[in-house]
């Protein structure tokens, strides 16, 4: 069966909620990728920045096969050996005290969403039912019918109403808004510090740190969904970080599984996450000591491996040398650590049309708002597969230009 087979295959028993690239994919080690043709791909997008420690770390893959072995799922009817030890590492590195464990990154938003709201009733004093939580205009939380419902994207939101009320939106970077937005009922912002989704949307400098005495002033609970950003993924460990302030909540997600499983996490302080009690939430597989034990291990690597370190250092010498490119196609280069968005001129390509070409000449990206390249490696890439990917792109570019007359 050849790779034409594979989709006409997939596409009769799947529906197409996404339209991938024309590849069929069957292994991955490192930084690499290969399709059922053989094919080797450089992976420059990593399941959406999940992927931060490669295909297949070996010690992760150590960590999955021996917990696999002893224990893998008992529900929360019971305690395992391993939730303590990922929520007291994760909250030492983060500055929490507590942490609920979920699967997807929409989950830790949509259980963020609980807490704040029943802190928002019970901590607060909003009269039942009429908690707002303000948020961003072209955010992307993820997909549930209640996070679709403060999508400022259309066509996320066509054909699903109707949708959940107490969100409201403001525009990203703006904390005038976020302050005029305020109201006695409103119990927090929740925000992603860099809107990935959006296109690799980095908000002014300062800002954040504005937003922090904006919602401490008003009592207002500032939560960051670091789901894409969190990690390493940006040079430092959090988004937070660069502007040196703590949330008063923070999810994360993708990485957290090692590339391997989903896990998720909301954490917050104690006075906020003991609001919730017995029955309040829960998730058959949150928590699963699998995902606990591969979890650990992933945060155990990213510190001693220093990968948010090498996030910065590689991700600033890739951004410079994509800053070198004199294309006309280019727009603007945008991003932090090995987290880098280029843009192009929407009239002159799309991102789709480079991303395949780019997939000819083995290397695998997405586009994001049609216009948009993503460069999201994996955290452990090497410096020559960088440069690898430099390579292919300039070329692409160089030939898009050719074809259309623009050289
Ligand atoms: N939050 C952010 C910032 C994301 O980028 C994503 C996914 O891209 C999500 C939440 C949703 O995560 P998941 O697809 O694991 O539900």
């Amino acid at each position: 069966m050849n790779t034409h087979d594979f989709i006409a295959r997939e596409d009769k028993v799947c529906p197409p909620t996404y339209t991938p690239l024309p590849v069929v994919l069957c292994k991955g080690k490192g930084s690499w990728l290969w399709d059922i043709e053989g094919k080797k791909y450089l992976d420059m997008m990593t399941a959406y920045s999940a992927v931060s420690f490669g295909h297949a770390h070996p010690r992760l893959l150590k960590t999955l096969n021996e917990q696999a072995q002893k224990l893998t799922l008992t529900s929360r009817a019971f305690h395992t050996d391993k939730l303590a030890p990922l929520l007291e590492k994760i909250c030492a590195l983060a500055g929490f005290d507590m942490g609920i464990p979920t699967n997807t990154g929409v989950e830790g938003v949509e259980t963020a969403i609980k807490v704040i709201r029943r802190w928002g009733y019970e901590t607060k004093g909003i009269t039942s039912n009429e908690a707002e939580i303000i948020v961003a205009k072209n955010n992307f939380h993820g997909r549930t019918t209640t996070v679709i419902s403060f999508s400022t994207e259309l066509e996320y939101q066509r054909g699903f109403g109707p949708l959940t009320p107490g969100f409201k939106a403001i525009p990203f970077g703006d904390a005038r808004a976020l302050k005029e937005a305020i109201t006695p009922n409103t119990c927090a912002f929740l925000v992603e510090p860099i809107q990935g989704e959006a296109g690799i949307i980095v908000p002014p400098k300062g800002w954040l740190k504005e937003v922090r005495e904006i919602c401490t002033k008003n009592n207002v609970l500032l939560i960051l969904d670091e789901v894409q950003s969190g990690l390493g993924r940006t040079g430092k460990m959090f988004a937070f970080q660069h502007e040196n302030i703590q949330p008063d909540g923070l999810i994360l997600g993708k990485a957290l599984g090692g590339g391997l499983l989903p896990i998720s996490l909301f954490l917050s302080r104690r006075e906020i996450l003991s609001l919730m009690t017995p029955g309040s939430h829960g998730s058959t597989f949150g928590g699963n000591p699998l995902a606990c034990a591969v979890g650990y291990e992933a945060l155990s690597l990213l510190e001693e491996e220093h990968l948010d370190q090498r996030s910065a250092e590689l991700g600033a010498y890739m951004k410079s040398s994509l800053e070198k490119i004199q294309s006309p196609l280019i727009k603007d280069i945008r991003g932090l650590g090995l987290w880098i968005g280029v843009e192009f001129h929407k009239d002159l390509v799309t991102g789709r049309e480079v991303c395949e070409a780019m997939r000819l000449k083995g290397v695998l990206s997405k586009d994001t708002r049609k216009t948009v390249v993503r460069f999201a490696p994996p955290l452990t890439i090497k410096k020559e597969e960088i440069d690898f990917a430099l390579e292919v792109f300039t070329e692409t570019l160089h030939e898009i230009e050719k074809a259309k007359q623009l050289r």
